[in-house]
C-alpha cells in the first residue's frame, strides 16, 4: 500500500520502492523519524537492527539530496563490512525510481574496485570508519559537498575504537550539515558524540518490546558446558531450524563447527579472522540454503539481514543485554516467527533473570526437547560435575558402603582417599546409611569417584557409585 507511506511524508518515487520491496507499512521508526529528518533536522535515535531503521534513514537521504551530483551529498558510516555492503544495498533498491547511486567503502577486501567505483561518482557512500579514512587521505574521497551524515550503530563503532576516525572523518566535510545518528544504546560516549557534532538534536526511541519483534518466542535452557552440544544437536535433530549460533569466541566457534560437521550437520562458521571474499560466500552459502546453520561471532554477525532464520541459539550467553538483543534480533524479522533458544549455565542464570526484568518479558525456562522415541542422540550427555554441583564446588556421590560394612565417616573417607587419591581436604561432608553412603567429593574429583573407586573393592564386595544429580 503506497499510500500508507505517503501518508507520513515519504516521496511517492521512494514509497513505490518499497511497495516493490514488500513492504505495507512504516514501522514506528520510520514513522518516528521521516517527517521530521526530511525537515532536515538532526536526530538522535535509538533503535535497534531489525527496526527498520535503515529504511527510515535511507528515504530521509533520498528525500533530501539530489542524484547525479557525482561527488558524495550522503555518507553514511556503520562498523562493520557487512553492515556496508548491506546499507549499500537496501539504499540501491530504495533509489529504484530516483537513480541515486550507492557505493560501500569497507576493508578487508580489495582497494581497487572501490577506488574505481569513487572514481566513477556516487551520491551515497556507505562505509566503515577505518578505510573511509584511508579514501580520505588518498585522495580518492571527497567529503567537501556532504549535505547528510548518518552514524549508524554509533554505540559499537565507538566500542570498536572508531572515535579516532570518525573524528578525523567529520573534520573532513563541512560541519554545516543535516547529522542523524542511530544507535542501540544510550551510553555516555555516544551521547558526547552527539553532543559535539549535532545541532539541538531530537530525540527519539523506539522501545525494545518493538525492536525483540512479537513474533519471537524467547526461552532458556539450564545447561553445563560439557553438554551443550549434546544439547544443540537435540535442538537441531529435532526441530530443523535454519538457525544462527552465536558463541563468544572465534575459537569456539570454529570447534563447534568442526564438530557438528563431523556428524554430518550443514554449517558453516564465519569470524572476524576470515578473509572478505570467503565471508561473503558464507553469507551467500547460508541465505540461499546451501548450509541450514550458521556459527558465528558477535562481530561477524553485525547487520546480517536474513529474512528466514527461524533459530537464534546462544550457545554462549552474552554478557550485557545490549547484546542479547542484537542476536534475537536476527529472527522473528519481516513477519516470520522465530525462537530465540539460551544455553545458560548454572553460573550464568542471574545474568537471564537480569535480561529478563530489563526487558520486561518472560523468557521462559524449558528443558532439552526430548528426543523422539527410538531416535538416539548424535551426541551423548555426559556427566557435567560444574553444573551439579553446589556453589561450594561440591557434588553428591552415593556409595554402596555403609554402617552394615563397619564404616564409619572416618574410616570411609580413609578409604575413598587410599582408593582414589582424592584427599581428605576434598571430600566434604558424609552421612553414613546402613546400605549405603553419601558423600560430597570437590567437582574436580568426580571422575575419580565413578571410574577409580569403581575398581576398588571392599572384602569382595563390588563398589558402586551413583552421581546424585538433582
Ligand atoms: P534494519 O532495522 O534496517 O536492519 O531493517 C530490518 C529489516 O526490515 C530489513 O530486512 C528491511 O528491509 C526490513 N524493513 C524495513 N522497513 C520495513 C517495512 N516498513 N516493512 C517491512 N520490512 C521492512
Amino acid at each position: 500500500m503506497i499510500s500508507n507511506f505517503t501518508e507520513i511524508g515519504i516521496p511517492e518515487h521512494i514509497a513505490k520502492a518499497m511497495d516493490e520491496m514488500g513492504w505495507e507499512e512504516p514501522t514506528p521508526i520510520q514513522i518516528q523519524s521521516i517527517p521530521l529528518g526530511l525537515e532536515k533536522i538532526d536526530m538522535f535515535a535509538q533503535a535497534q537492527t531489525g527496526t527498520g531503521k535503515t529504511g527510515a534513514y535511507g528515504t530521509i537521504i533520498l528525500g533530501t539530496i539530489e542524484s547525479g551530483k557525482k561527488t558524495p551529498s550522503a555518507i553514511v558510516l556503520v562498523p562493520t563490512r557487512e553492515l556496508a555492503t548491506q546499507v549499500s544495498g537496501e539504499l540501491s533498491k530504495l533509489s529504484k525510481y530516483s537513480g541515486h547511486v550507492s557505493v560501500p567503502i569497507y576493508g578487508g577486501a580489495s582497494i581497487e574496485g572501490q577506488l574505481k567505483k569513487l572514481k566513477a561518482g556516487c551520491d551515497i557512500v556507505a562505509g566503515t570508519p577505518g578505510r573511509v579514512r584511508d579514501m580520505i587521505t588518498r585522495g580518492a574521497l571527497n567529503l567537501s559537498e556532504i549535505t547528510t551524515l548518518v552514524l549508524d550503530e554509533a554505540d559499537r563503532m565507538l566500542d570498536m575504537g572508531f572515535k579516532d576516525d570518525i573524528e578525523f572523518i567529520l573534520k573532513a566535510m563541512p560541519k554545516q550539515r543535516h547529522t542523524l545518528l542511530f544507535s542501540a544504546t544510550m551510553q555516555e560516549n555516544v551521547k558526547q558524540l552527539a553532543f559535539d557534532y549535532m545541532i539541538n538534536p531530537k530525540e527519539i526511541s523506539v522501545s525494545q518490546e518493538e525492536v525483540i519483534l512479537d513474533l519471537t518466542k524467547q526461552y532458556y535452557i539450564s545447561v553445563g558446558r560439557r553438554n551443550k552440544s549434546w544439547a544443540l544437536c537435540r535442538i537441531l535433530d529435532i526441530d530443523e531450524p535454519k538457525a544462527i549460533i552465536f558463541c563468544q569466541t572465534k575459537k569456539m566457534v570454529d570447534v563447534l563447527a568442526e564438530r557438528l560437521s563431523e556428524f554430518d550437520y550443514r554449517v558453516v562458521a564465519i569470524h572476524g579472522d576470515m578473509p572478505q571474499s570467503k565471508r561473503e560466500k558464507v553469507i551467500n552459502d547460508f541465505k540461499e540454503g546451501r548450509t541450514d546453520v550458521l556459527i558465528a561471532t558477535d562481530v561477524a554477525a553485525r547487520g546480517l539481514d536474513i529474512d528466514d532464520i527461524s533459530y537464534v541459539i546462544n550457545y554462549d550467553m552474552p554478557d550485557d543485554i545490549d547484546t542479547y538483543i542484537h542476536r534475537i534480533g536476527r529472527t522473528g524479522r519481516a513477519g516470520h516467527e522465530g525462537t530465540a533458544v539460551s544455553f545458560v549455565t548454572s553460573e550464568e542464570e542471574h545474568l537471564i533473570k537480569e535480561f529478563q526484568m530489563r526487558i520486561g518479558i518472560d523468557i521462559e525456562k524449558r528443558c532439552v526437547p526430548e528426543a523422539e522415541p527410538g531416535q538416539k542422540d548424535t551426541i551423548k550427555r555426559v556427566i557435567d560435575y560444574d553444573q551439579i554441583s553446589d556453589p561450594f564446588g561440591m557434588c553428591k556421590f552415593e556409595v554402596n558402603l555403609g554402617k552394615n560394612d563397619g564404616f564409619g565417616r572416618v574410616s570411609l573417607s580413609d578409604f575413598i582417599s587410599r582408593n582414589t587419591r582424592i584427599r581428605d581436604i576434598s571430600i566434604g561432608k558424609i552421612e553414613i546409611g546402613d546400605e549405603s553412603s553419601v558423600v560430597e567429593v570437590h567437582k574436580d574429583y568426580g571422575n575419580r569417584m565413578t571410574m577409580d573407586l569403581t575398581k576398588a573393592k571392599f572384602k569382595s564386595k563390588k563398589i558402586r557409585v551413583r552421581v546424585i544429580q538433582d
